[in-house]
């Protein structure tokens, strides 16, 4: 049971219904929410809370925003759902748009970000039998240990979480671990079967994990003097949240291949999308791989304004000077109840002194103060707000952080 005893009986009937028909493959904090706005969120009982969390980053225009909403709203009014089967009259301008977005020739729509990990993981595949002349069969992928990719069986047996695959064999074979932030264990594992190296940018799930200033300079230059493909998986740092369109900007990398996700569906539908120029993705031919709802209208609509959105570099500066200013603040805080802070852009992961709690008990003293926040790994929470939170909101925010850690 999730109950707690500062929640009135609405949202206990709620929860208690949930915990009779709902599978527990999630352990959430005991707040029902019932409406967002902007940064805020509503629960059953109209107490309100900001959103630290925004949905791991899906949120990065905050709830409902009112350009999305209006994009989708039209879109509603006029069609859907075609199914790849026809084209449709939206798909085309979100692709040119998305493709312009990344600097790449084309890009293929999916649903979630696991989907676009798996796409990105057949097209290295092909890529790597089709071009590169890998014997059939034999193609491998470097990845790095404390990765989170998504929840697919092939991706979780690459996880070295053994929440995320312990029980779920047996797993996809082709796949070899490293240690994150460090180019010379990729270097190493490289041979003339190697595809990709499939690397987080930063490492969001783990908690924040920022590699060493170079790393992705060093992976760059490391694929391409082998000839294997860098597959960055932009799903949550990239589109605005780290300060710049993708987390590979902060050292001037552009990989081969960007995995995007989460605000690309701005909040409202399930959109992700693989971008590559045509000499990688253009090896894939008809039938070889789609999905029924990949680049539906309604999600090429929000798709293409996120896009917009993102083109103005609004979101971007916003998240570079609020960052600046979050990671002040919460440096504050080292040494009296934190033991570290991680931080880029808008989002940061904050370590839990033991004494203080457990990263899940202050997320739950920071939701009694109205405040949503989520911890991952024991004693790390995880702040990433939407990029429209206003520096007084932040403010606040960090201020109830503070009261709780004084607890
Ligand atoms: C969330 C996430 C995924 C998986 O996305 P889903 O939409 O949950 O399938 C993949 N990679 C990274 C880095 C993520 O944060």
């Amino acid at each position: 049971m999730t109950t707690a005893p500062t929640l009135d009986t609405t949202a206990v009937r709620i929860i208690r219904g949930e915990d009779e028909h709902l599978a527990h493959n999630y352990h959430p904090l005991p707040v029902v929410v019932s409406q967002g706005e902007g940064v805020w969120v509503t629960d059953v009982e109209g107490k309100r809370y900001l959103d630290l969390l925004s949905a791991y980053s899906a949120l990065n225009f905050g709830h409902r925003h009112p350009a999305l909403v209006a994009a989708v709203t039209e879109q509603l009014g006029k069609l859907t759902l075609t199914s790849r089967a026809f084209h449709n009259d939206k798909l085309g301008a979100f692709a040119a748009a998305l493709a312009d977005l990344c600097g790449k020739d084309l890009v293929l729509p999916m649903n979630t970000g696991a989907e676009a990990v798996e796409t990105g993981i057949k097209t290295a595949r092909a890529w790597a039998y089709r071009v590169k002349g890998v014997a059939p069969d034999a193609a491998t992928i470097v990845v790095a240990n404390g990765n989170f990719h998504g929840r697919t069986t092939t991706i979780v047996g690459f996880s070295d979480d053994p929440t995320a695959r312990d029980g779920f064999g047996p797993f996809t074979p082709g796949f070899i671990s490293v240690p994150y932030g460090d180019a010379a264990a990729i270097d190493a594992a490289i041979d003339e079967n190697t595809a990709a190296v499939l690397i987080e940018p930063i490492q969001g799930e783990a908690g924040v994990i920022i590699p060493p200033e170079g790393y992705l300079k060093a992976v760059r230059e490391i694929c391409t003097r082998n000839n294997v493909l860098f597959i960055a998986d932009e799903i949550q740092s990239g589109l605005g949240r780290v300060g710049a369109t993708f987390a590979c900007d902060r050292e001037g990398v552009v990989p081969d291949v960007y995995l995007m996700g989460k605000a690309l569906g701005g909040g409202i539908l399930a959109v992700s999308a693989i971008a590559a120029n045509r000499d990688v993705l253009g090896v894939i031919q008809p039938g070889e791989h789609g999905s029924t709802f990949g680049g539906n209208p309604l999600a090429a609509a929000v798709g293409l304004k996120v896009v917009e959105m993102l083109a103005t570099g609004e979101y971007q500066e916003r998240a570079v000077a609020l960052g600046e200013h979050l990671k002040a603040k919460l440096d504050e805080l080292i040494g009296h109840g934190v033991t570290e802070v991680r931080a880029a852009g808008l989002w940061a992961g904050v370590d839990i002194d033991p004494a203080v709690g457990t990263g899940r008990e202050v997320a739950e003293r920071l939701l009694a103060r109205g405040v949503l926040v989520k911890d991952t790994h024991g004693q790390t929470i995880r702040i990433a707000p939407p990029l429209t939170i206003r520096a007084t909101e932040l403010d606040w925010a960090i201020e109830q952080l503070k009261l709780v850690l004084d607890d």
